[in-house]
């Protein structure tokens, strides 16, 4: 249900209490010049969703992994003491392109999406 609940005035300039209906000047101060105030009272409903999403990155360390990383990466470089020339390019290329295939990184950047 909604509707008009109250209807008064007031004088502009002194705040005495006028009928609403009051035309002219003020009865007490003589300007000219009402407020009307009105009070409605009403029902208003919404209806929606709200999604929120929160996204939290991170890097995660597999110590482990890592240890090996760099194990891996001394040891083949000191490899490249004893082979020499070509040779020694040619396994460090190979060596390389096997490690970025096969050994897992030991620093893993996460990223959570959460969607609520
Ligand atoms: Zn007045």
């Amino acid at each position: 249900m909604s509707g008009l609940d109250s209807l008064s005035a007031e004088c502009k300039f002194c705040g005495a209490l006028l009928e609403p209906s009051h035309e002219g000047p003020c009865t007490n101060c003589g300007h000219q010049g009402k407020l009307l105030k009105a009070s409605i009272s009403g029902k208003v409903e919404f209806r929606g969703t709200l999604t929120v999403t929160s996204i939290r990155e991170y890097y995660e360390q597999n110590r482990w992994v890592l240890v090996l990383n760099i194990l891996l990466t001394v040891l083949l470089s000191v490899l490249g003491v004893f082979i020499a020339g070509l040779w020694g390019v040619a396994f460090g290329i190979v060596t390389g392109l096997l490690m970025i295939r096969f050994v897992p990184s030991g620093i893993t950047k996460v990223r959570e999406i959460q969607r609520r």
